[in-house]
């Protein structure tokens, strides 16, 4: 069963004394059960930071269960595609990539991820797909996979939203990196018109606070340094906190969290994704500037500068009002840099309302920021609406907005040259001795280094900015 002690005083003392979580086991085993084989699988993963914690999630679960990781895909009995429905024609790219990993060996395909939510059953269009699992059910996937070696079943479906079920089924994360992400809430009630996850991932549903205090501590004191926590929309997170027992209010907020998760020792950088402008309250951001380990750093989309395409969009905000939150932010927390996601050649936009989107990216001085072509999405209100914009237009809009949002970048990054950046190391770079690292601000720093530095954090002196790089010397 879950561990889950009565805390009785505060939560820092209650915190050091709690058994780690270990997942349901009973639901495990249930899950897993009569596994006897020693099937290999392989994982392929497209789409966004929730599908690849949802991944390692499930392969993760698949060794707890007794089925082996494969080196390579030319090697694995089980095939798992999780995918993302975001880009046009998901289903399709995954029907041709099932056919080019696909080989002998293979005795089991199964897809999932929200292009299944959102396709279910024509899934089986293609003759190989033996599973079709929904992103909140992949903890029974060790079962299905059994039924169908064992010849139960040839076809199962489960597109079912057991919100929640899945966290107490999966077993604590043994292969612990020094950045790790935990999902705190998922789902979305927002509806912006153009957007798949409320259909997808379901109602927003956010997990218990101790839940979440008990992986988070697991994975600190197995050495992660950096803790990002996840969701559709994190800072709307409510999670249920009355067992806990040490008084004040029975749910959380994403500020209450977000204090006591940093108290957990070991911690060096915390961070939260994705957030919605709407739910930035005072509180929230004054806890950036009290909370050491909090990074001065927030994603924060606007999508379009214009009022007109933000009502369309069902953003519930004016860009007005966003533009007075990021002004608040920054006089409550002075260090505090912004990034944005737009889209842009949504239905019925001119010319007018793309300077109003070019206007208002001026304004709010990102440090970097993504922007996105408008790519209809089955179901979602905006695919019907009228004046589709062409795609050729959609190309020329991208390509103005982009270059504005570049000048914002090298902006930032030519204001950091000569300063020292604590960089926390991820990976090599192109050329030999190189390595990549990022900073709080999650600019990519380039050093070289005759030892890895990866998986540490150094103090950099930088020396050099370019549009999306800086460059610079290790002095620590
Ligand atoms: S808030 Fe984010 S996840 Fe929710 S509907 Fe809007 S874009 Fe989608």
């Amino acid at each position: 069963m879950a561990v889950v002690p009565q805390m009785q005083h505060s939560i820092e003392s209650s915190i050091s004394n709690i058994d780690v979580y270990e997942g349901d086991t009973e639901t495990i085993i249930k899950h897993g059960e009569n596994i006897s084989v020693c099937a290999k699988f392989h994982i392929e993963i497209y789409g966004c930071q929730m599908n690849v914690y949802d991944a390692q999630r499930i392969a993760e679960l698949l060794q707890f269960c007794g089925f082996e990781k494969a080196k390579c895909h030319e090697d694995a009995d089980i095939l798992i595609f999780y995918t993302c429905n975001i880009r046009e024609k998901a289903a399709a790219r995954l029907f041709s990539n099932i056919n080019i990993f696909k080989n002998q060996k293979t005795k089991v395909v199964a897809v999932g991820g929200c292009v299944v939510q959102a396709e279910k059953e024509n899934m089986f269009r293609h003759k190989a797909i033996n599973i079709v699992f929904g992103p909140q059910v992949y903890h029974k996937l060790p079962e299905y996979i059994m039924d169908v070696i064992n010849g139960k079943r040839d076809r199962i479906m489960d597109v079912g939203m057991p919100q929640m079920e899945k966290f107490k089924a999966i077993p604590v994360k043994q292969n612990v990196s020094y950045s790790e992400f935990v999902t705190i809430q998922e789902g979305c009630n927002n509806f912006c018109t153009y957007c798949i996850v409320p259909y997808t991932r379901g109602p927003e549903c956010s997990r218990p606070a101790i839940d979440i205090l008990h992986e988070t501590k697991h994975l600190v004191e197995n050495g992660a340094q950096e803790i990002t926590l996840l969701g559709q929309n994190v800072n709307s997170y409510h999670g249920e906190a009355a067992y806990l027992g040490i008084g004040g209010k029975k749910t959380w907020d994403i500020t209450r969290l977000l204090y006591e998760v940093a108290k957990i020792l070991g911690i060096r950088r915390l961070r939260y994704v994705t957030s919605h402008p709407k739910d930035f309250n005072k509180e929230l951001m004054t806890a950036h500037r009290e909370i050491d380990v909090l990074v001065p750093f927030v994603h924060i989309p606007l999508q379009s500068g214009s009022n007109k395409i933000l009502r369309l969009m069902n953003r519930g905000h004016t860009v007005e009002e966003y533009l007075d939150k990021l002004a608040m932010f920054r006089d409550i927390a002075p260090n505090i840099q912004f990034s944005s996601d737009f889209i842009v050649g949504f239905p019925q936009e001119t010319d007018e309302d793309l300077q109003a989107t070019i206007d208002a990216a001026r304004m709010a001085d990102y440090s970097f920021s993504y922007a996105f072509k408008y790519s209809p999405r089955k179901k979602t209100p905006a695919s019907r609406m009228q004046d589709q914009i062409p795609e050729e237009e959609k190309e020329v809009r991208l390509a103005k907005l982009y270059a504005v949002l570049q000048e914002s970048q090298l902006k930032y990054n030519q204001s950091i040259v000569g300063t020292i950046q604590e960089t926390l190391f991820e990976k090599e770079g192109r050329r030999e001795n190189q390595y990549v690292g990022k900073n709080v601000y999650l600019q990519s720093i380039v050093v070289e280094a005759d030892e890895s530095p990866i998986g540490k954090f150094m103090n950099v002196k930088i020396t050099k900015a370019t549009q999306n790089s800086v460059f610079g010397e290790i002095i620590q």
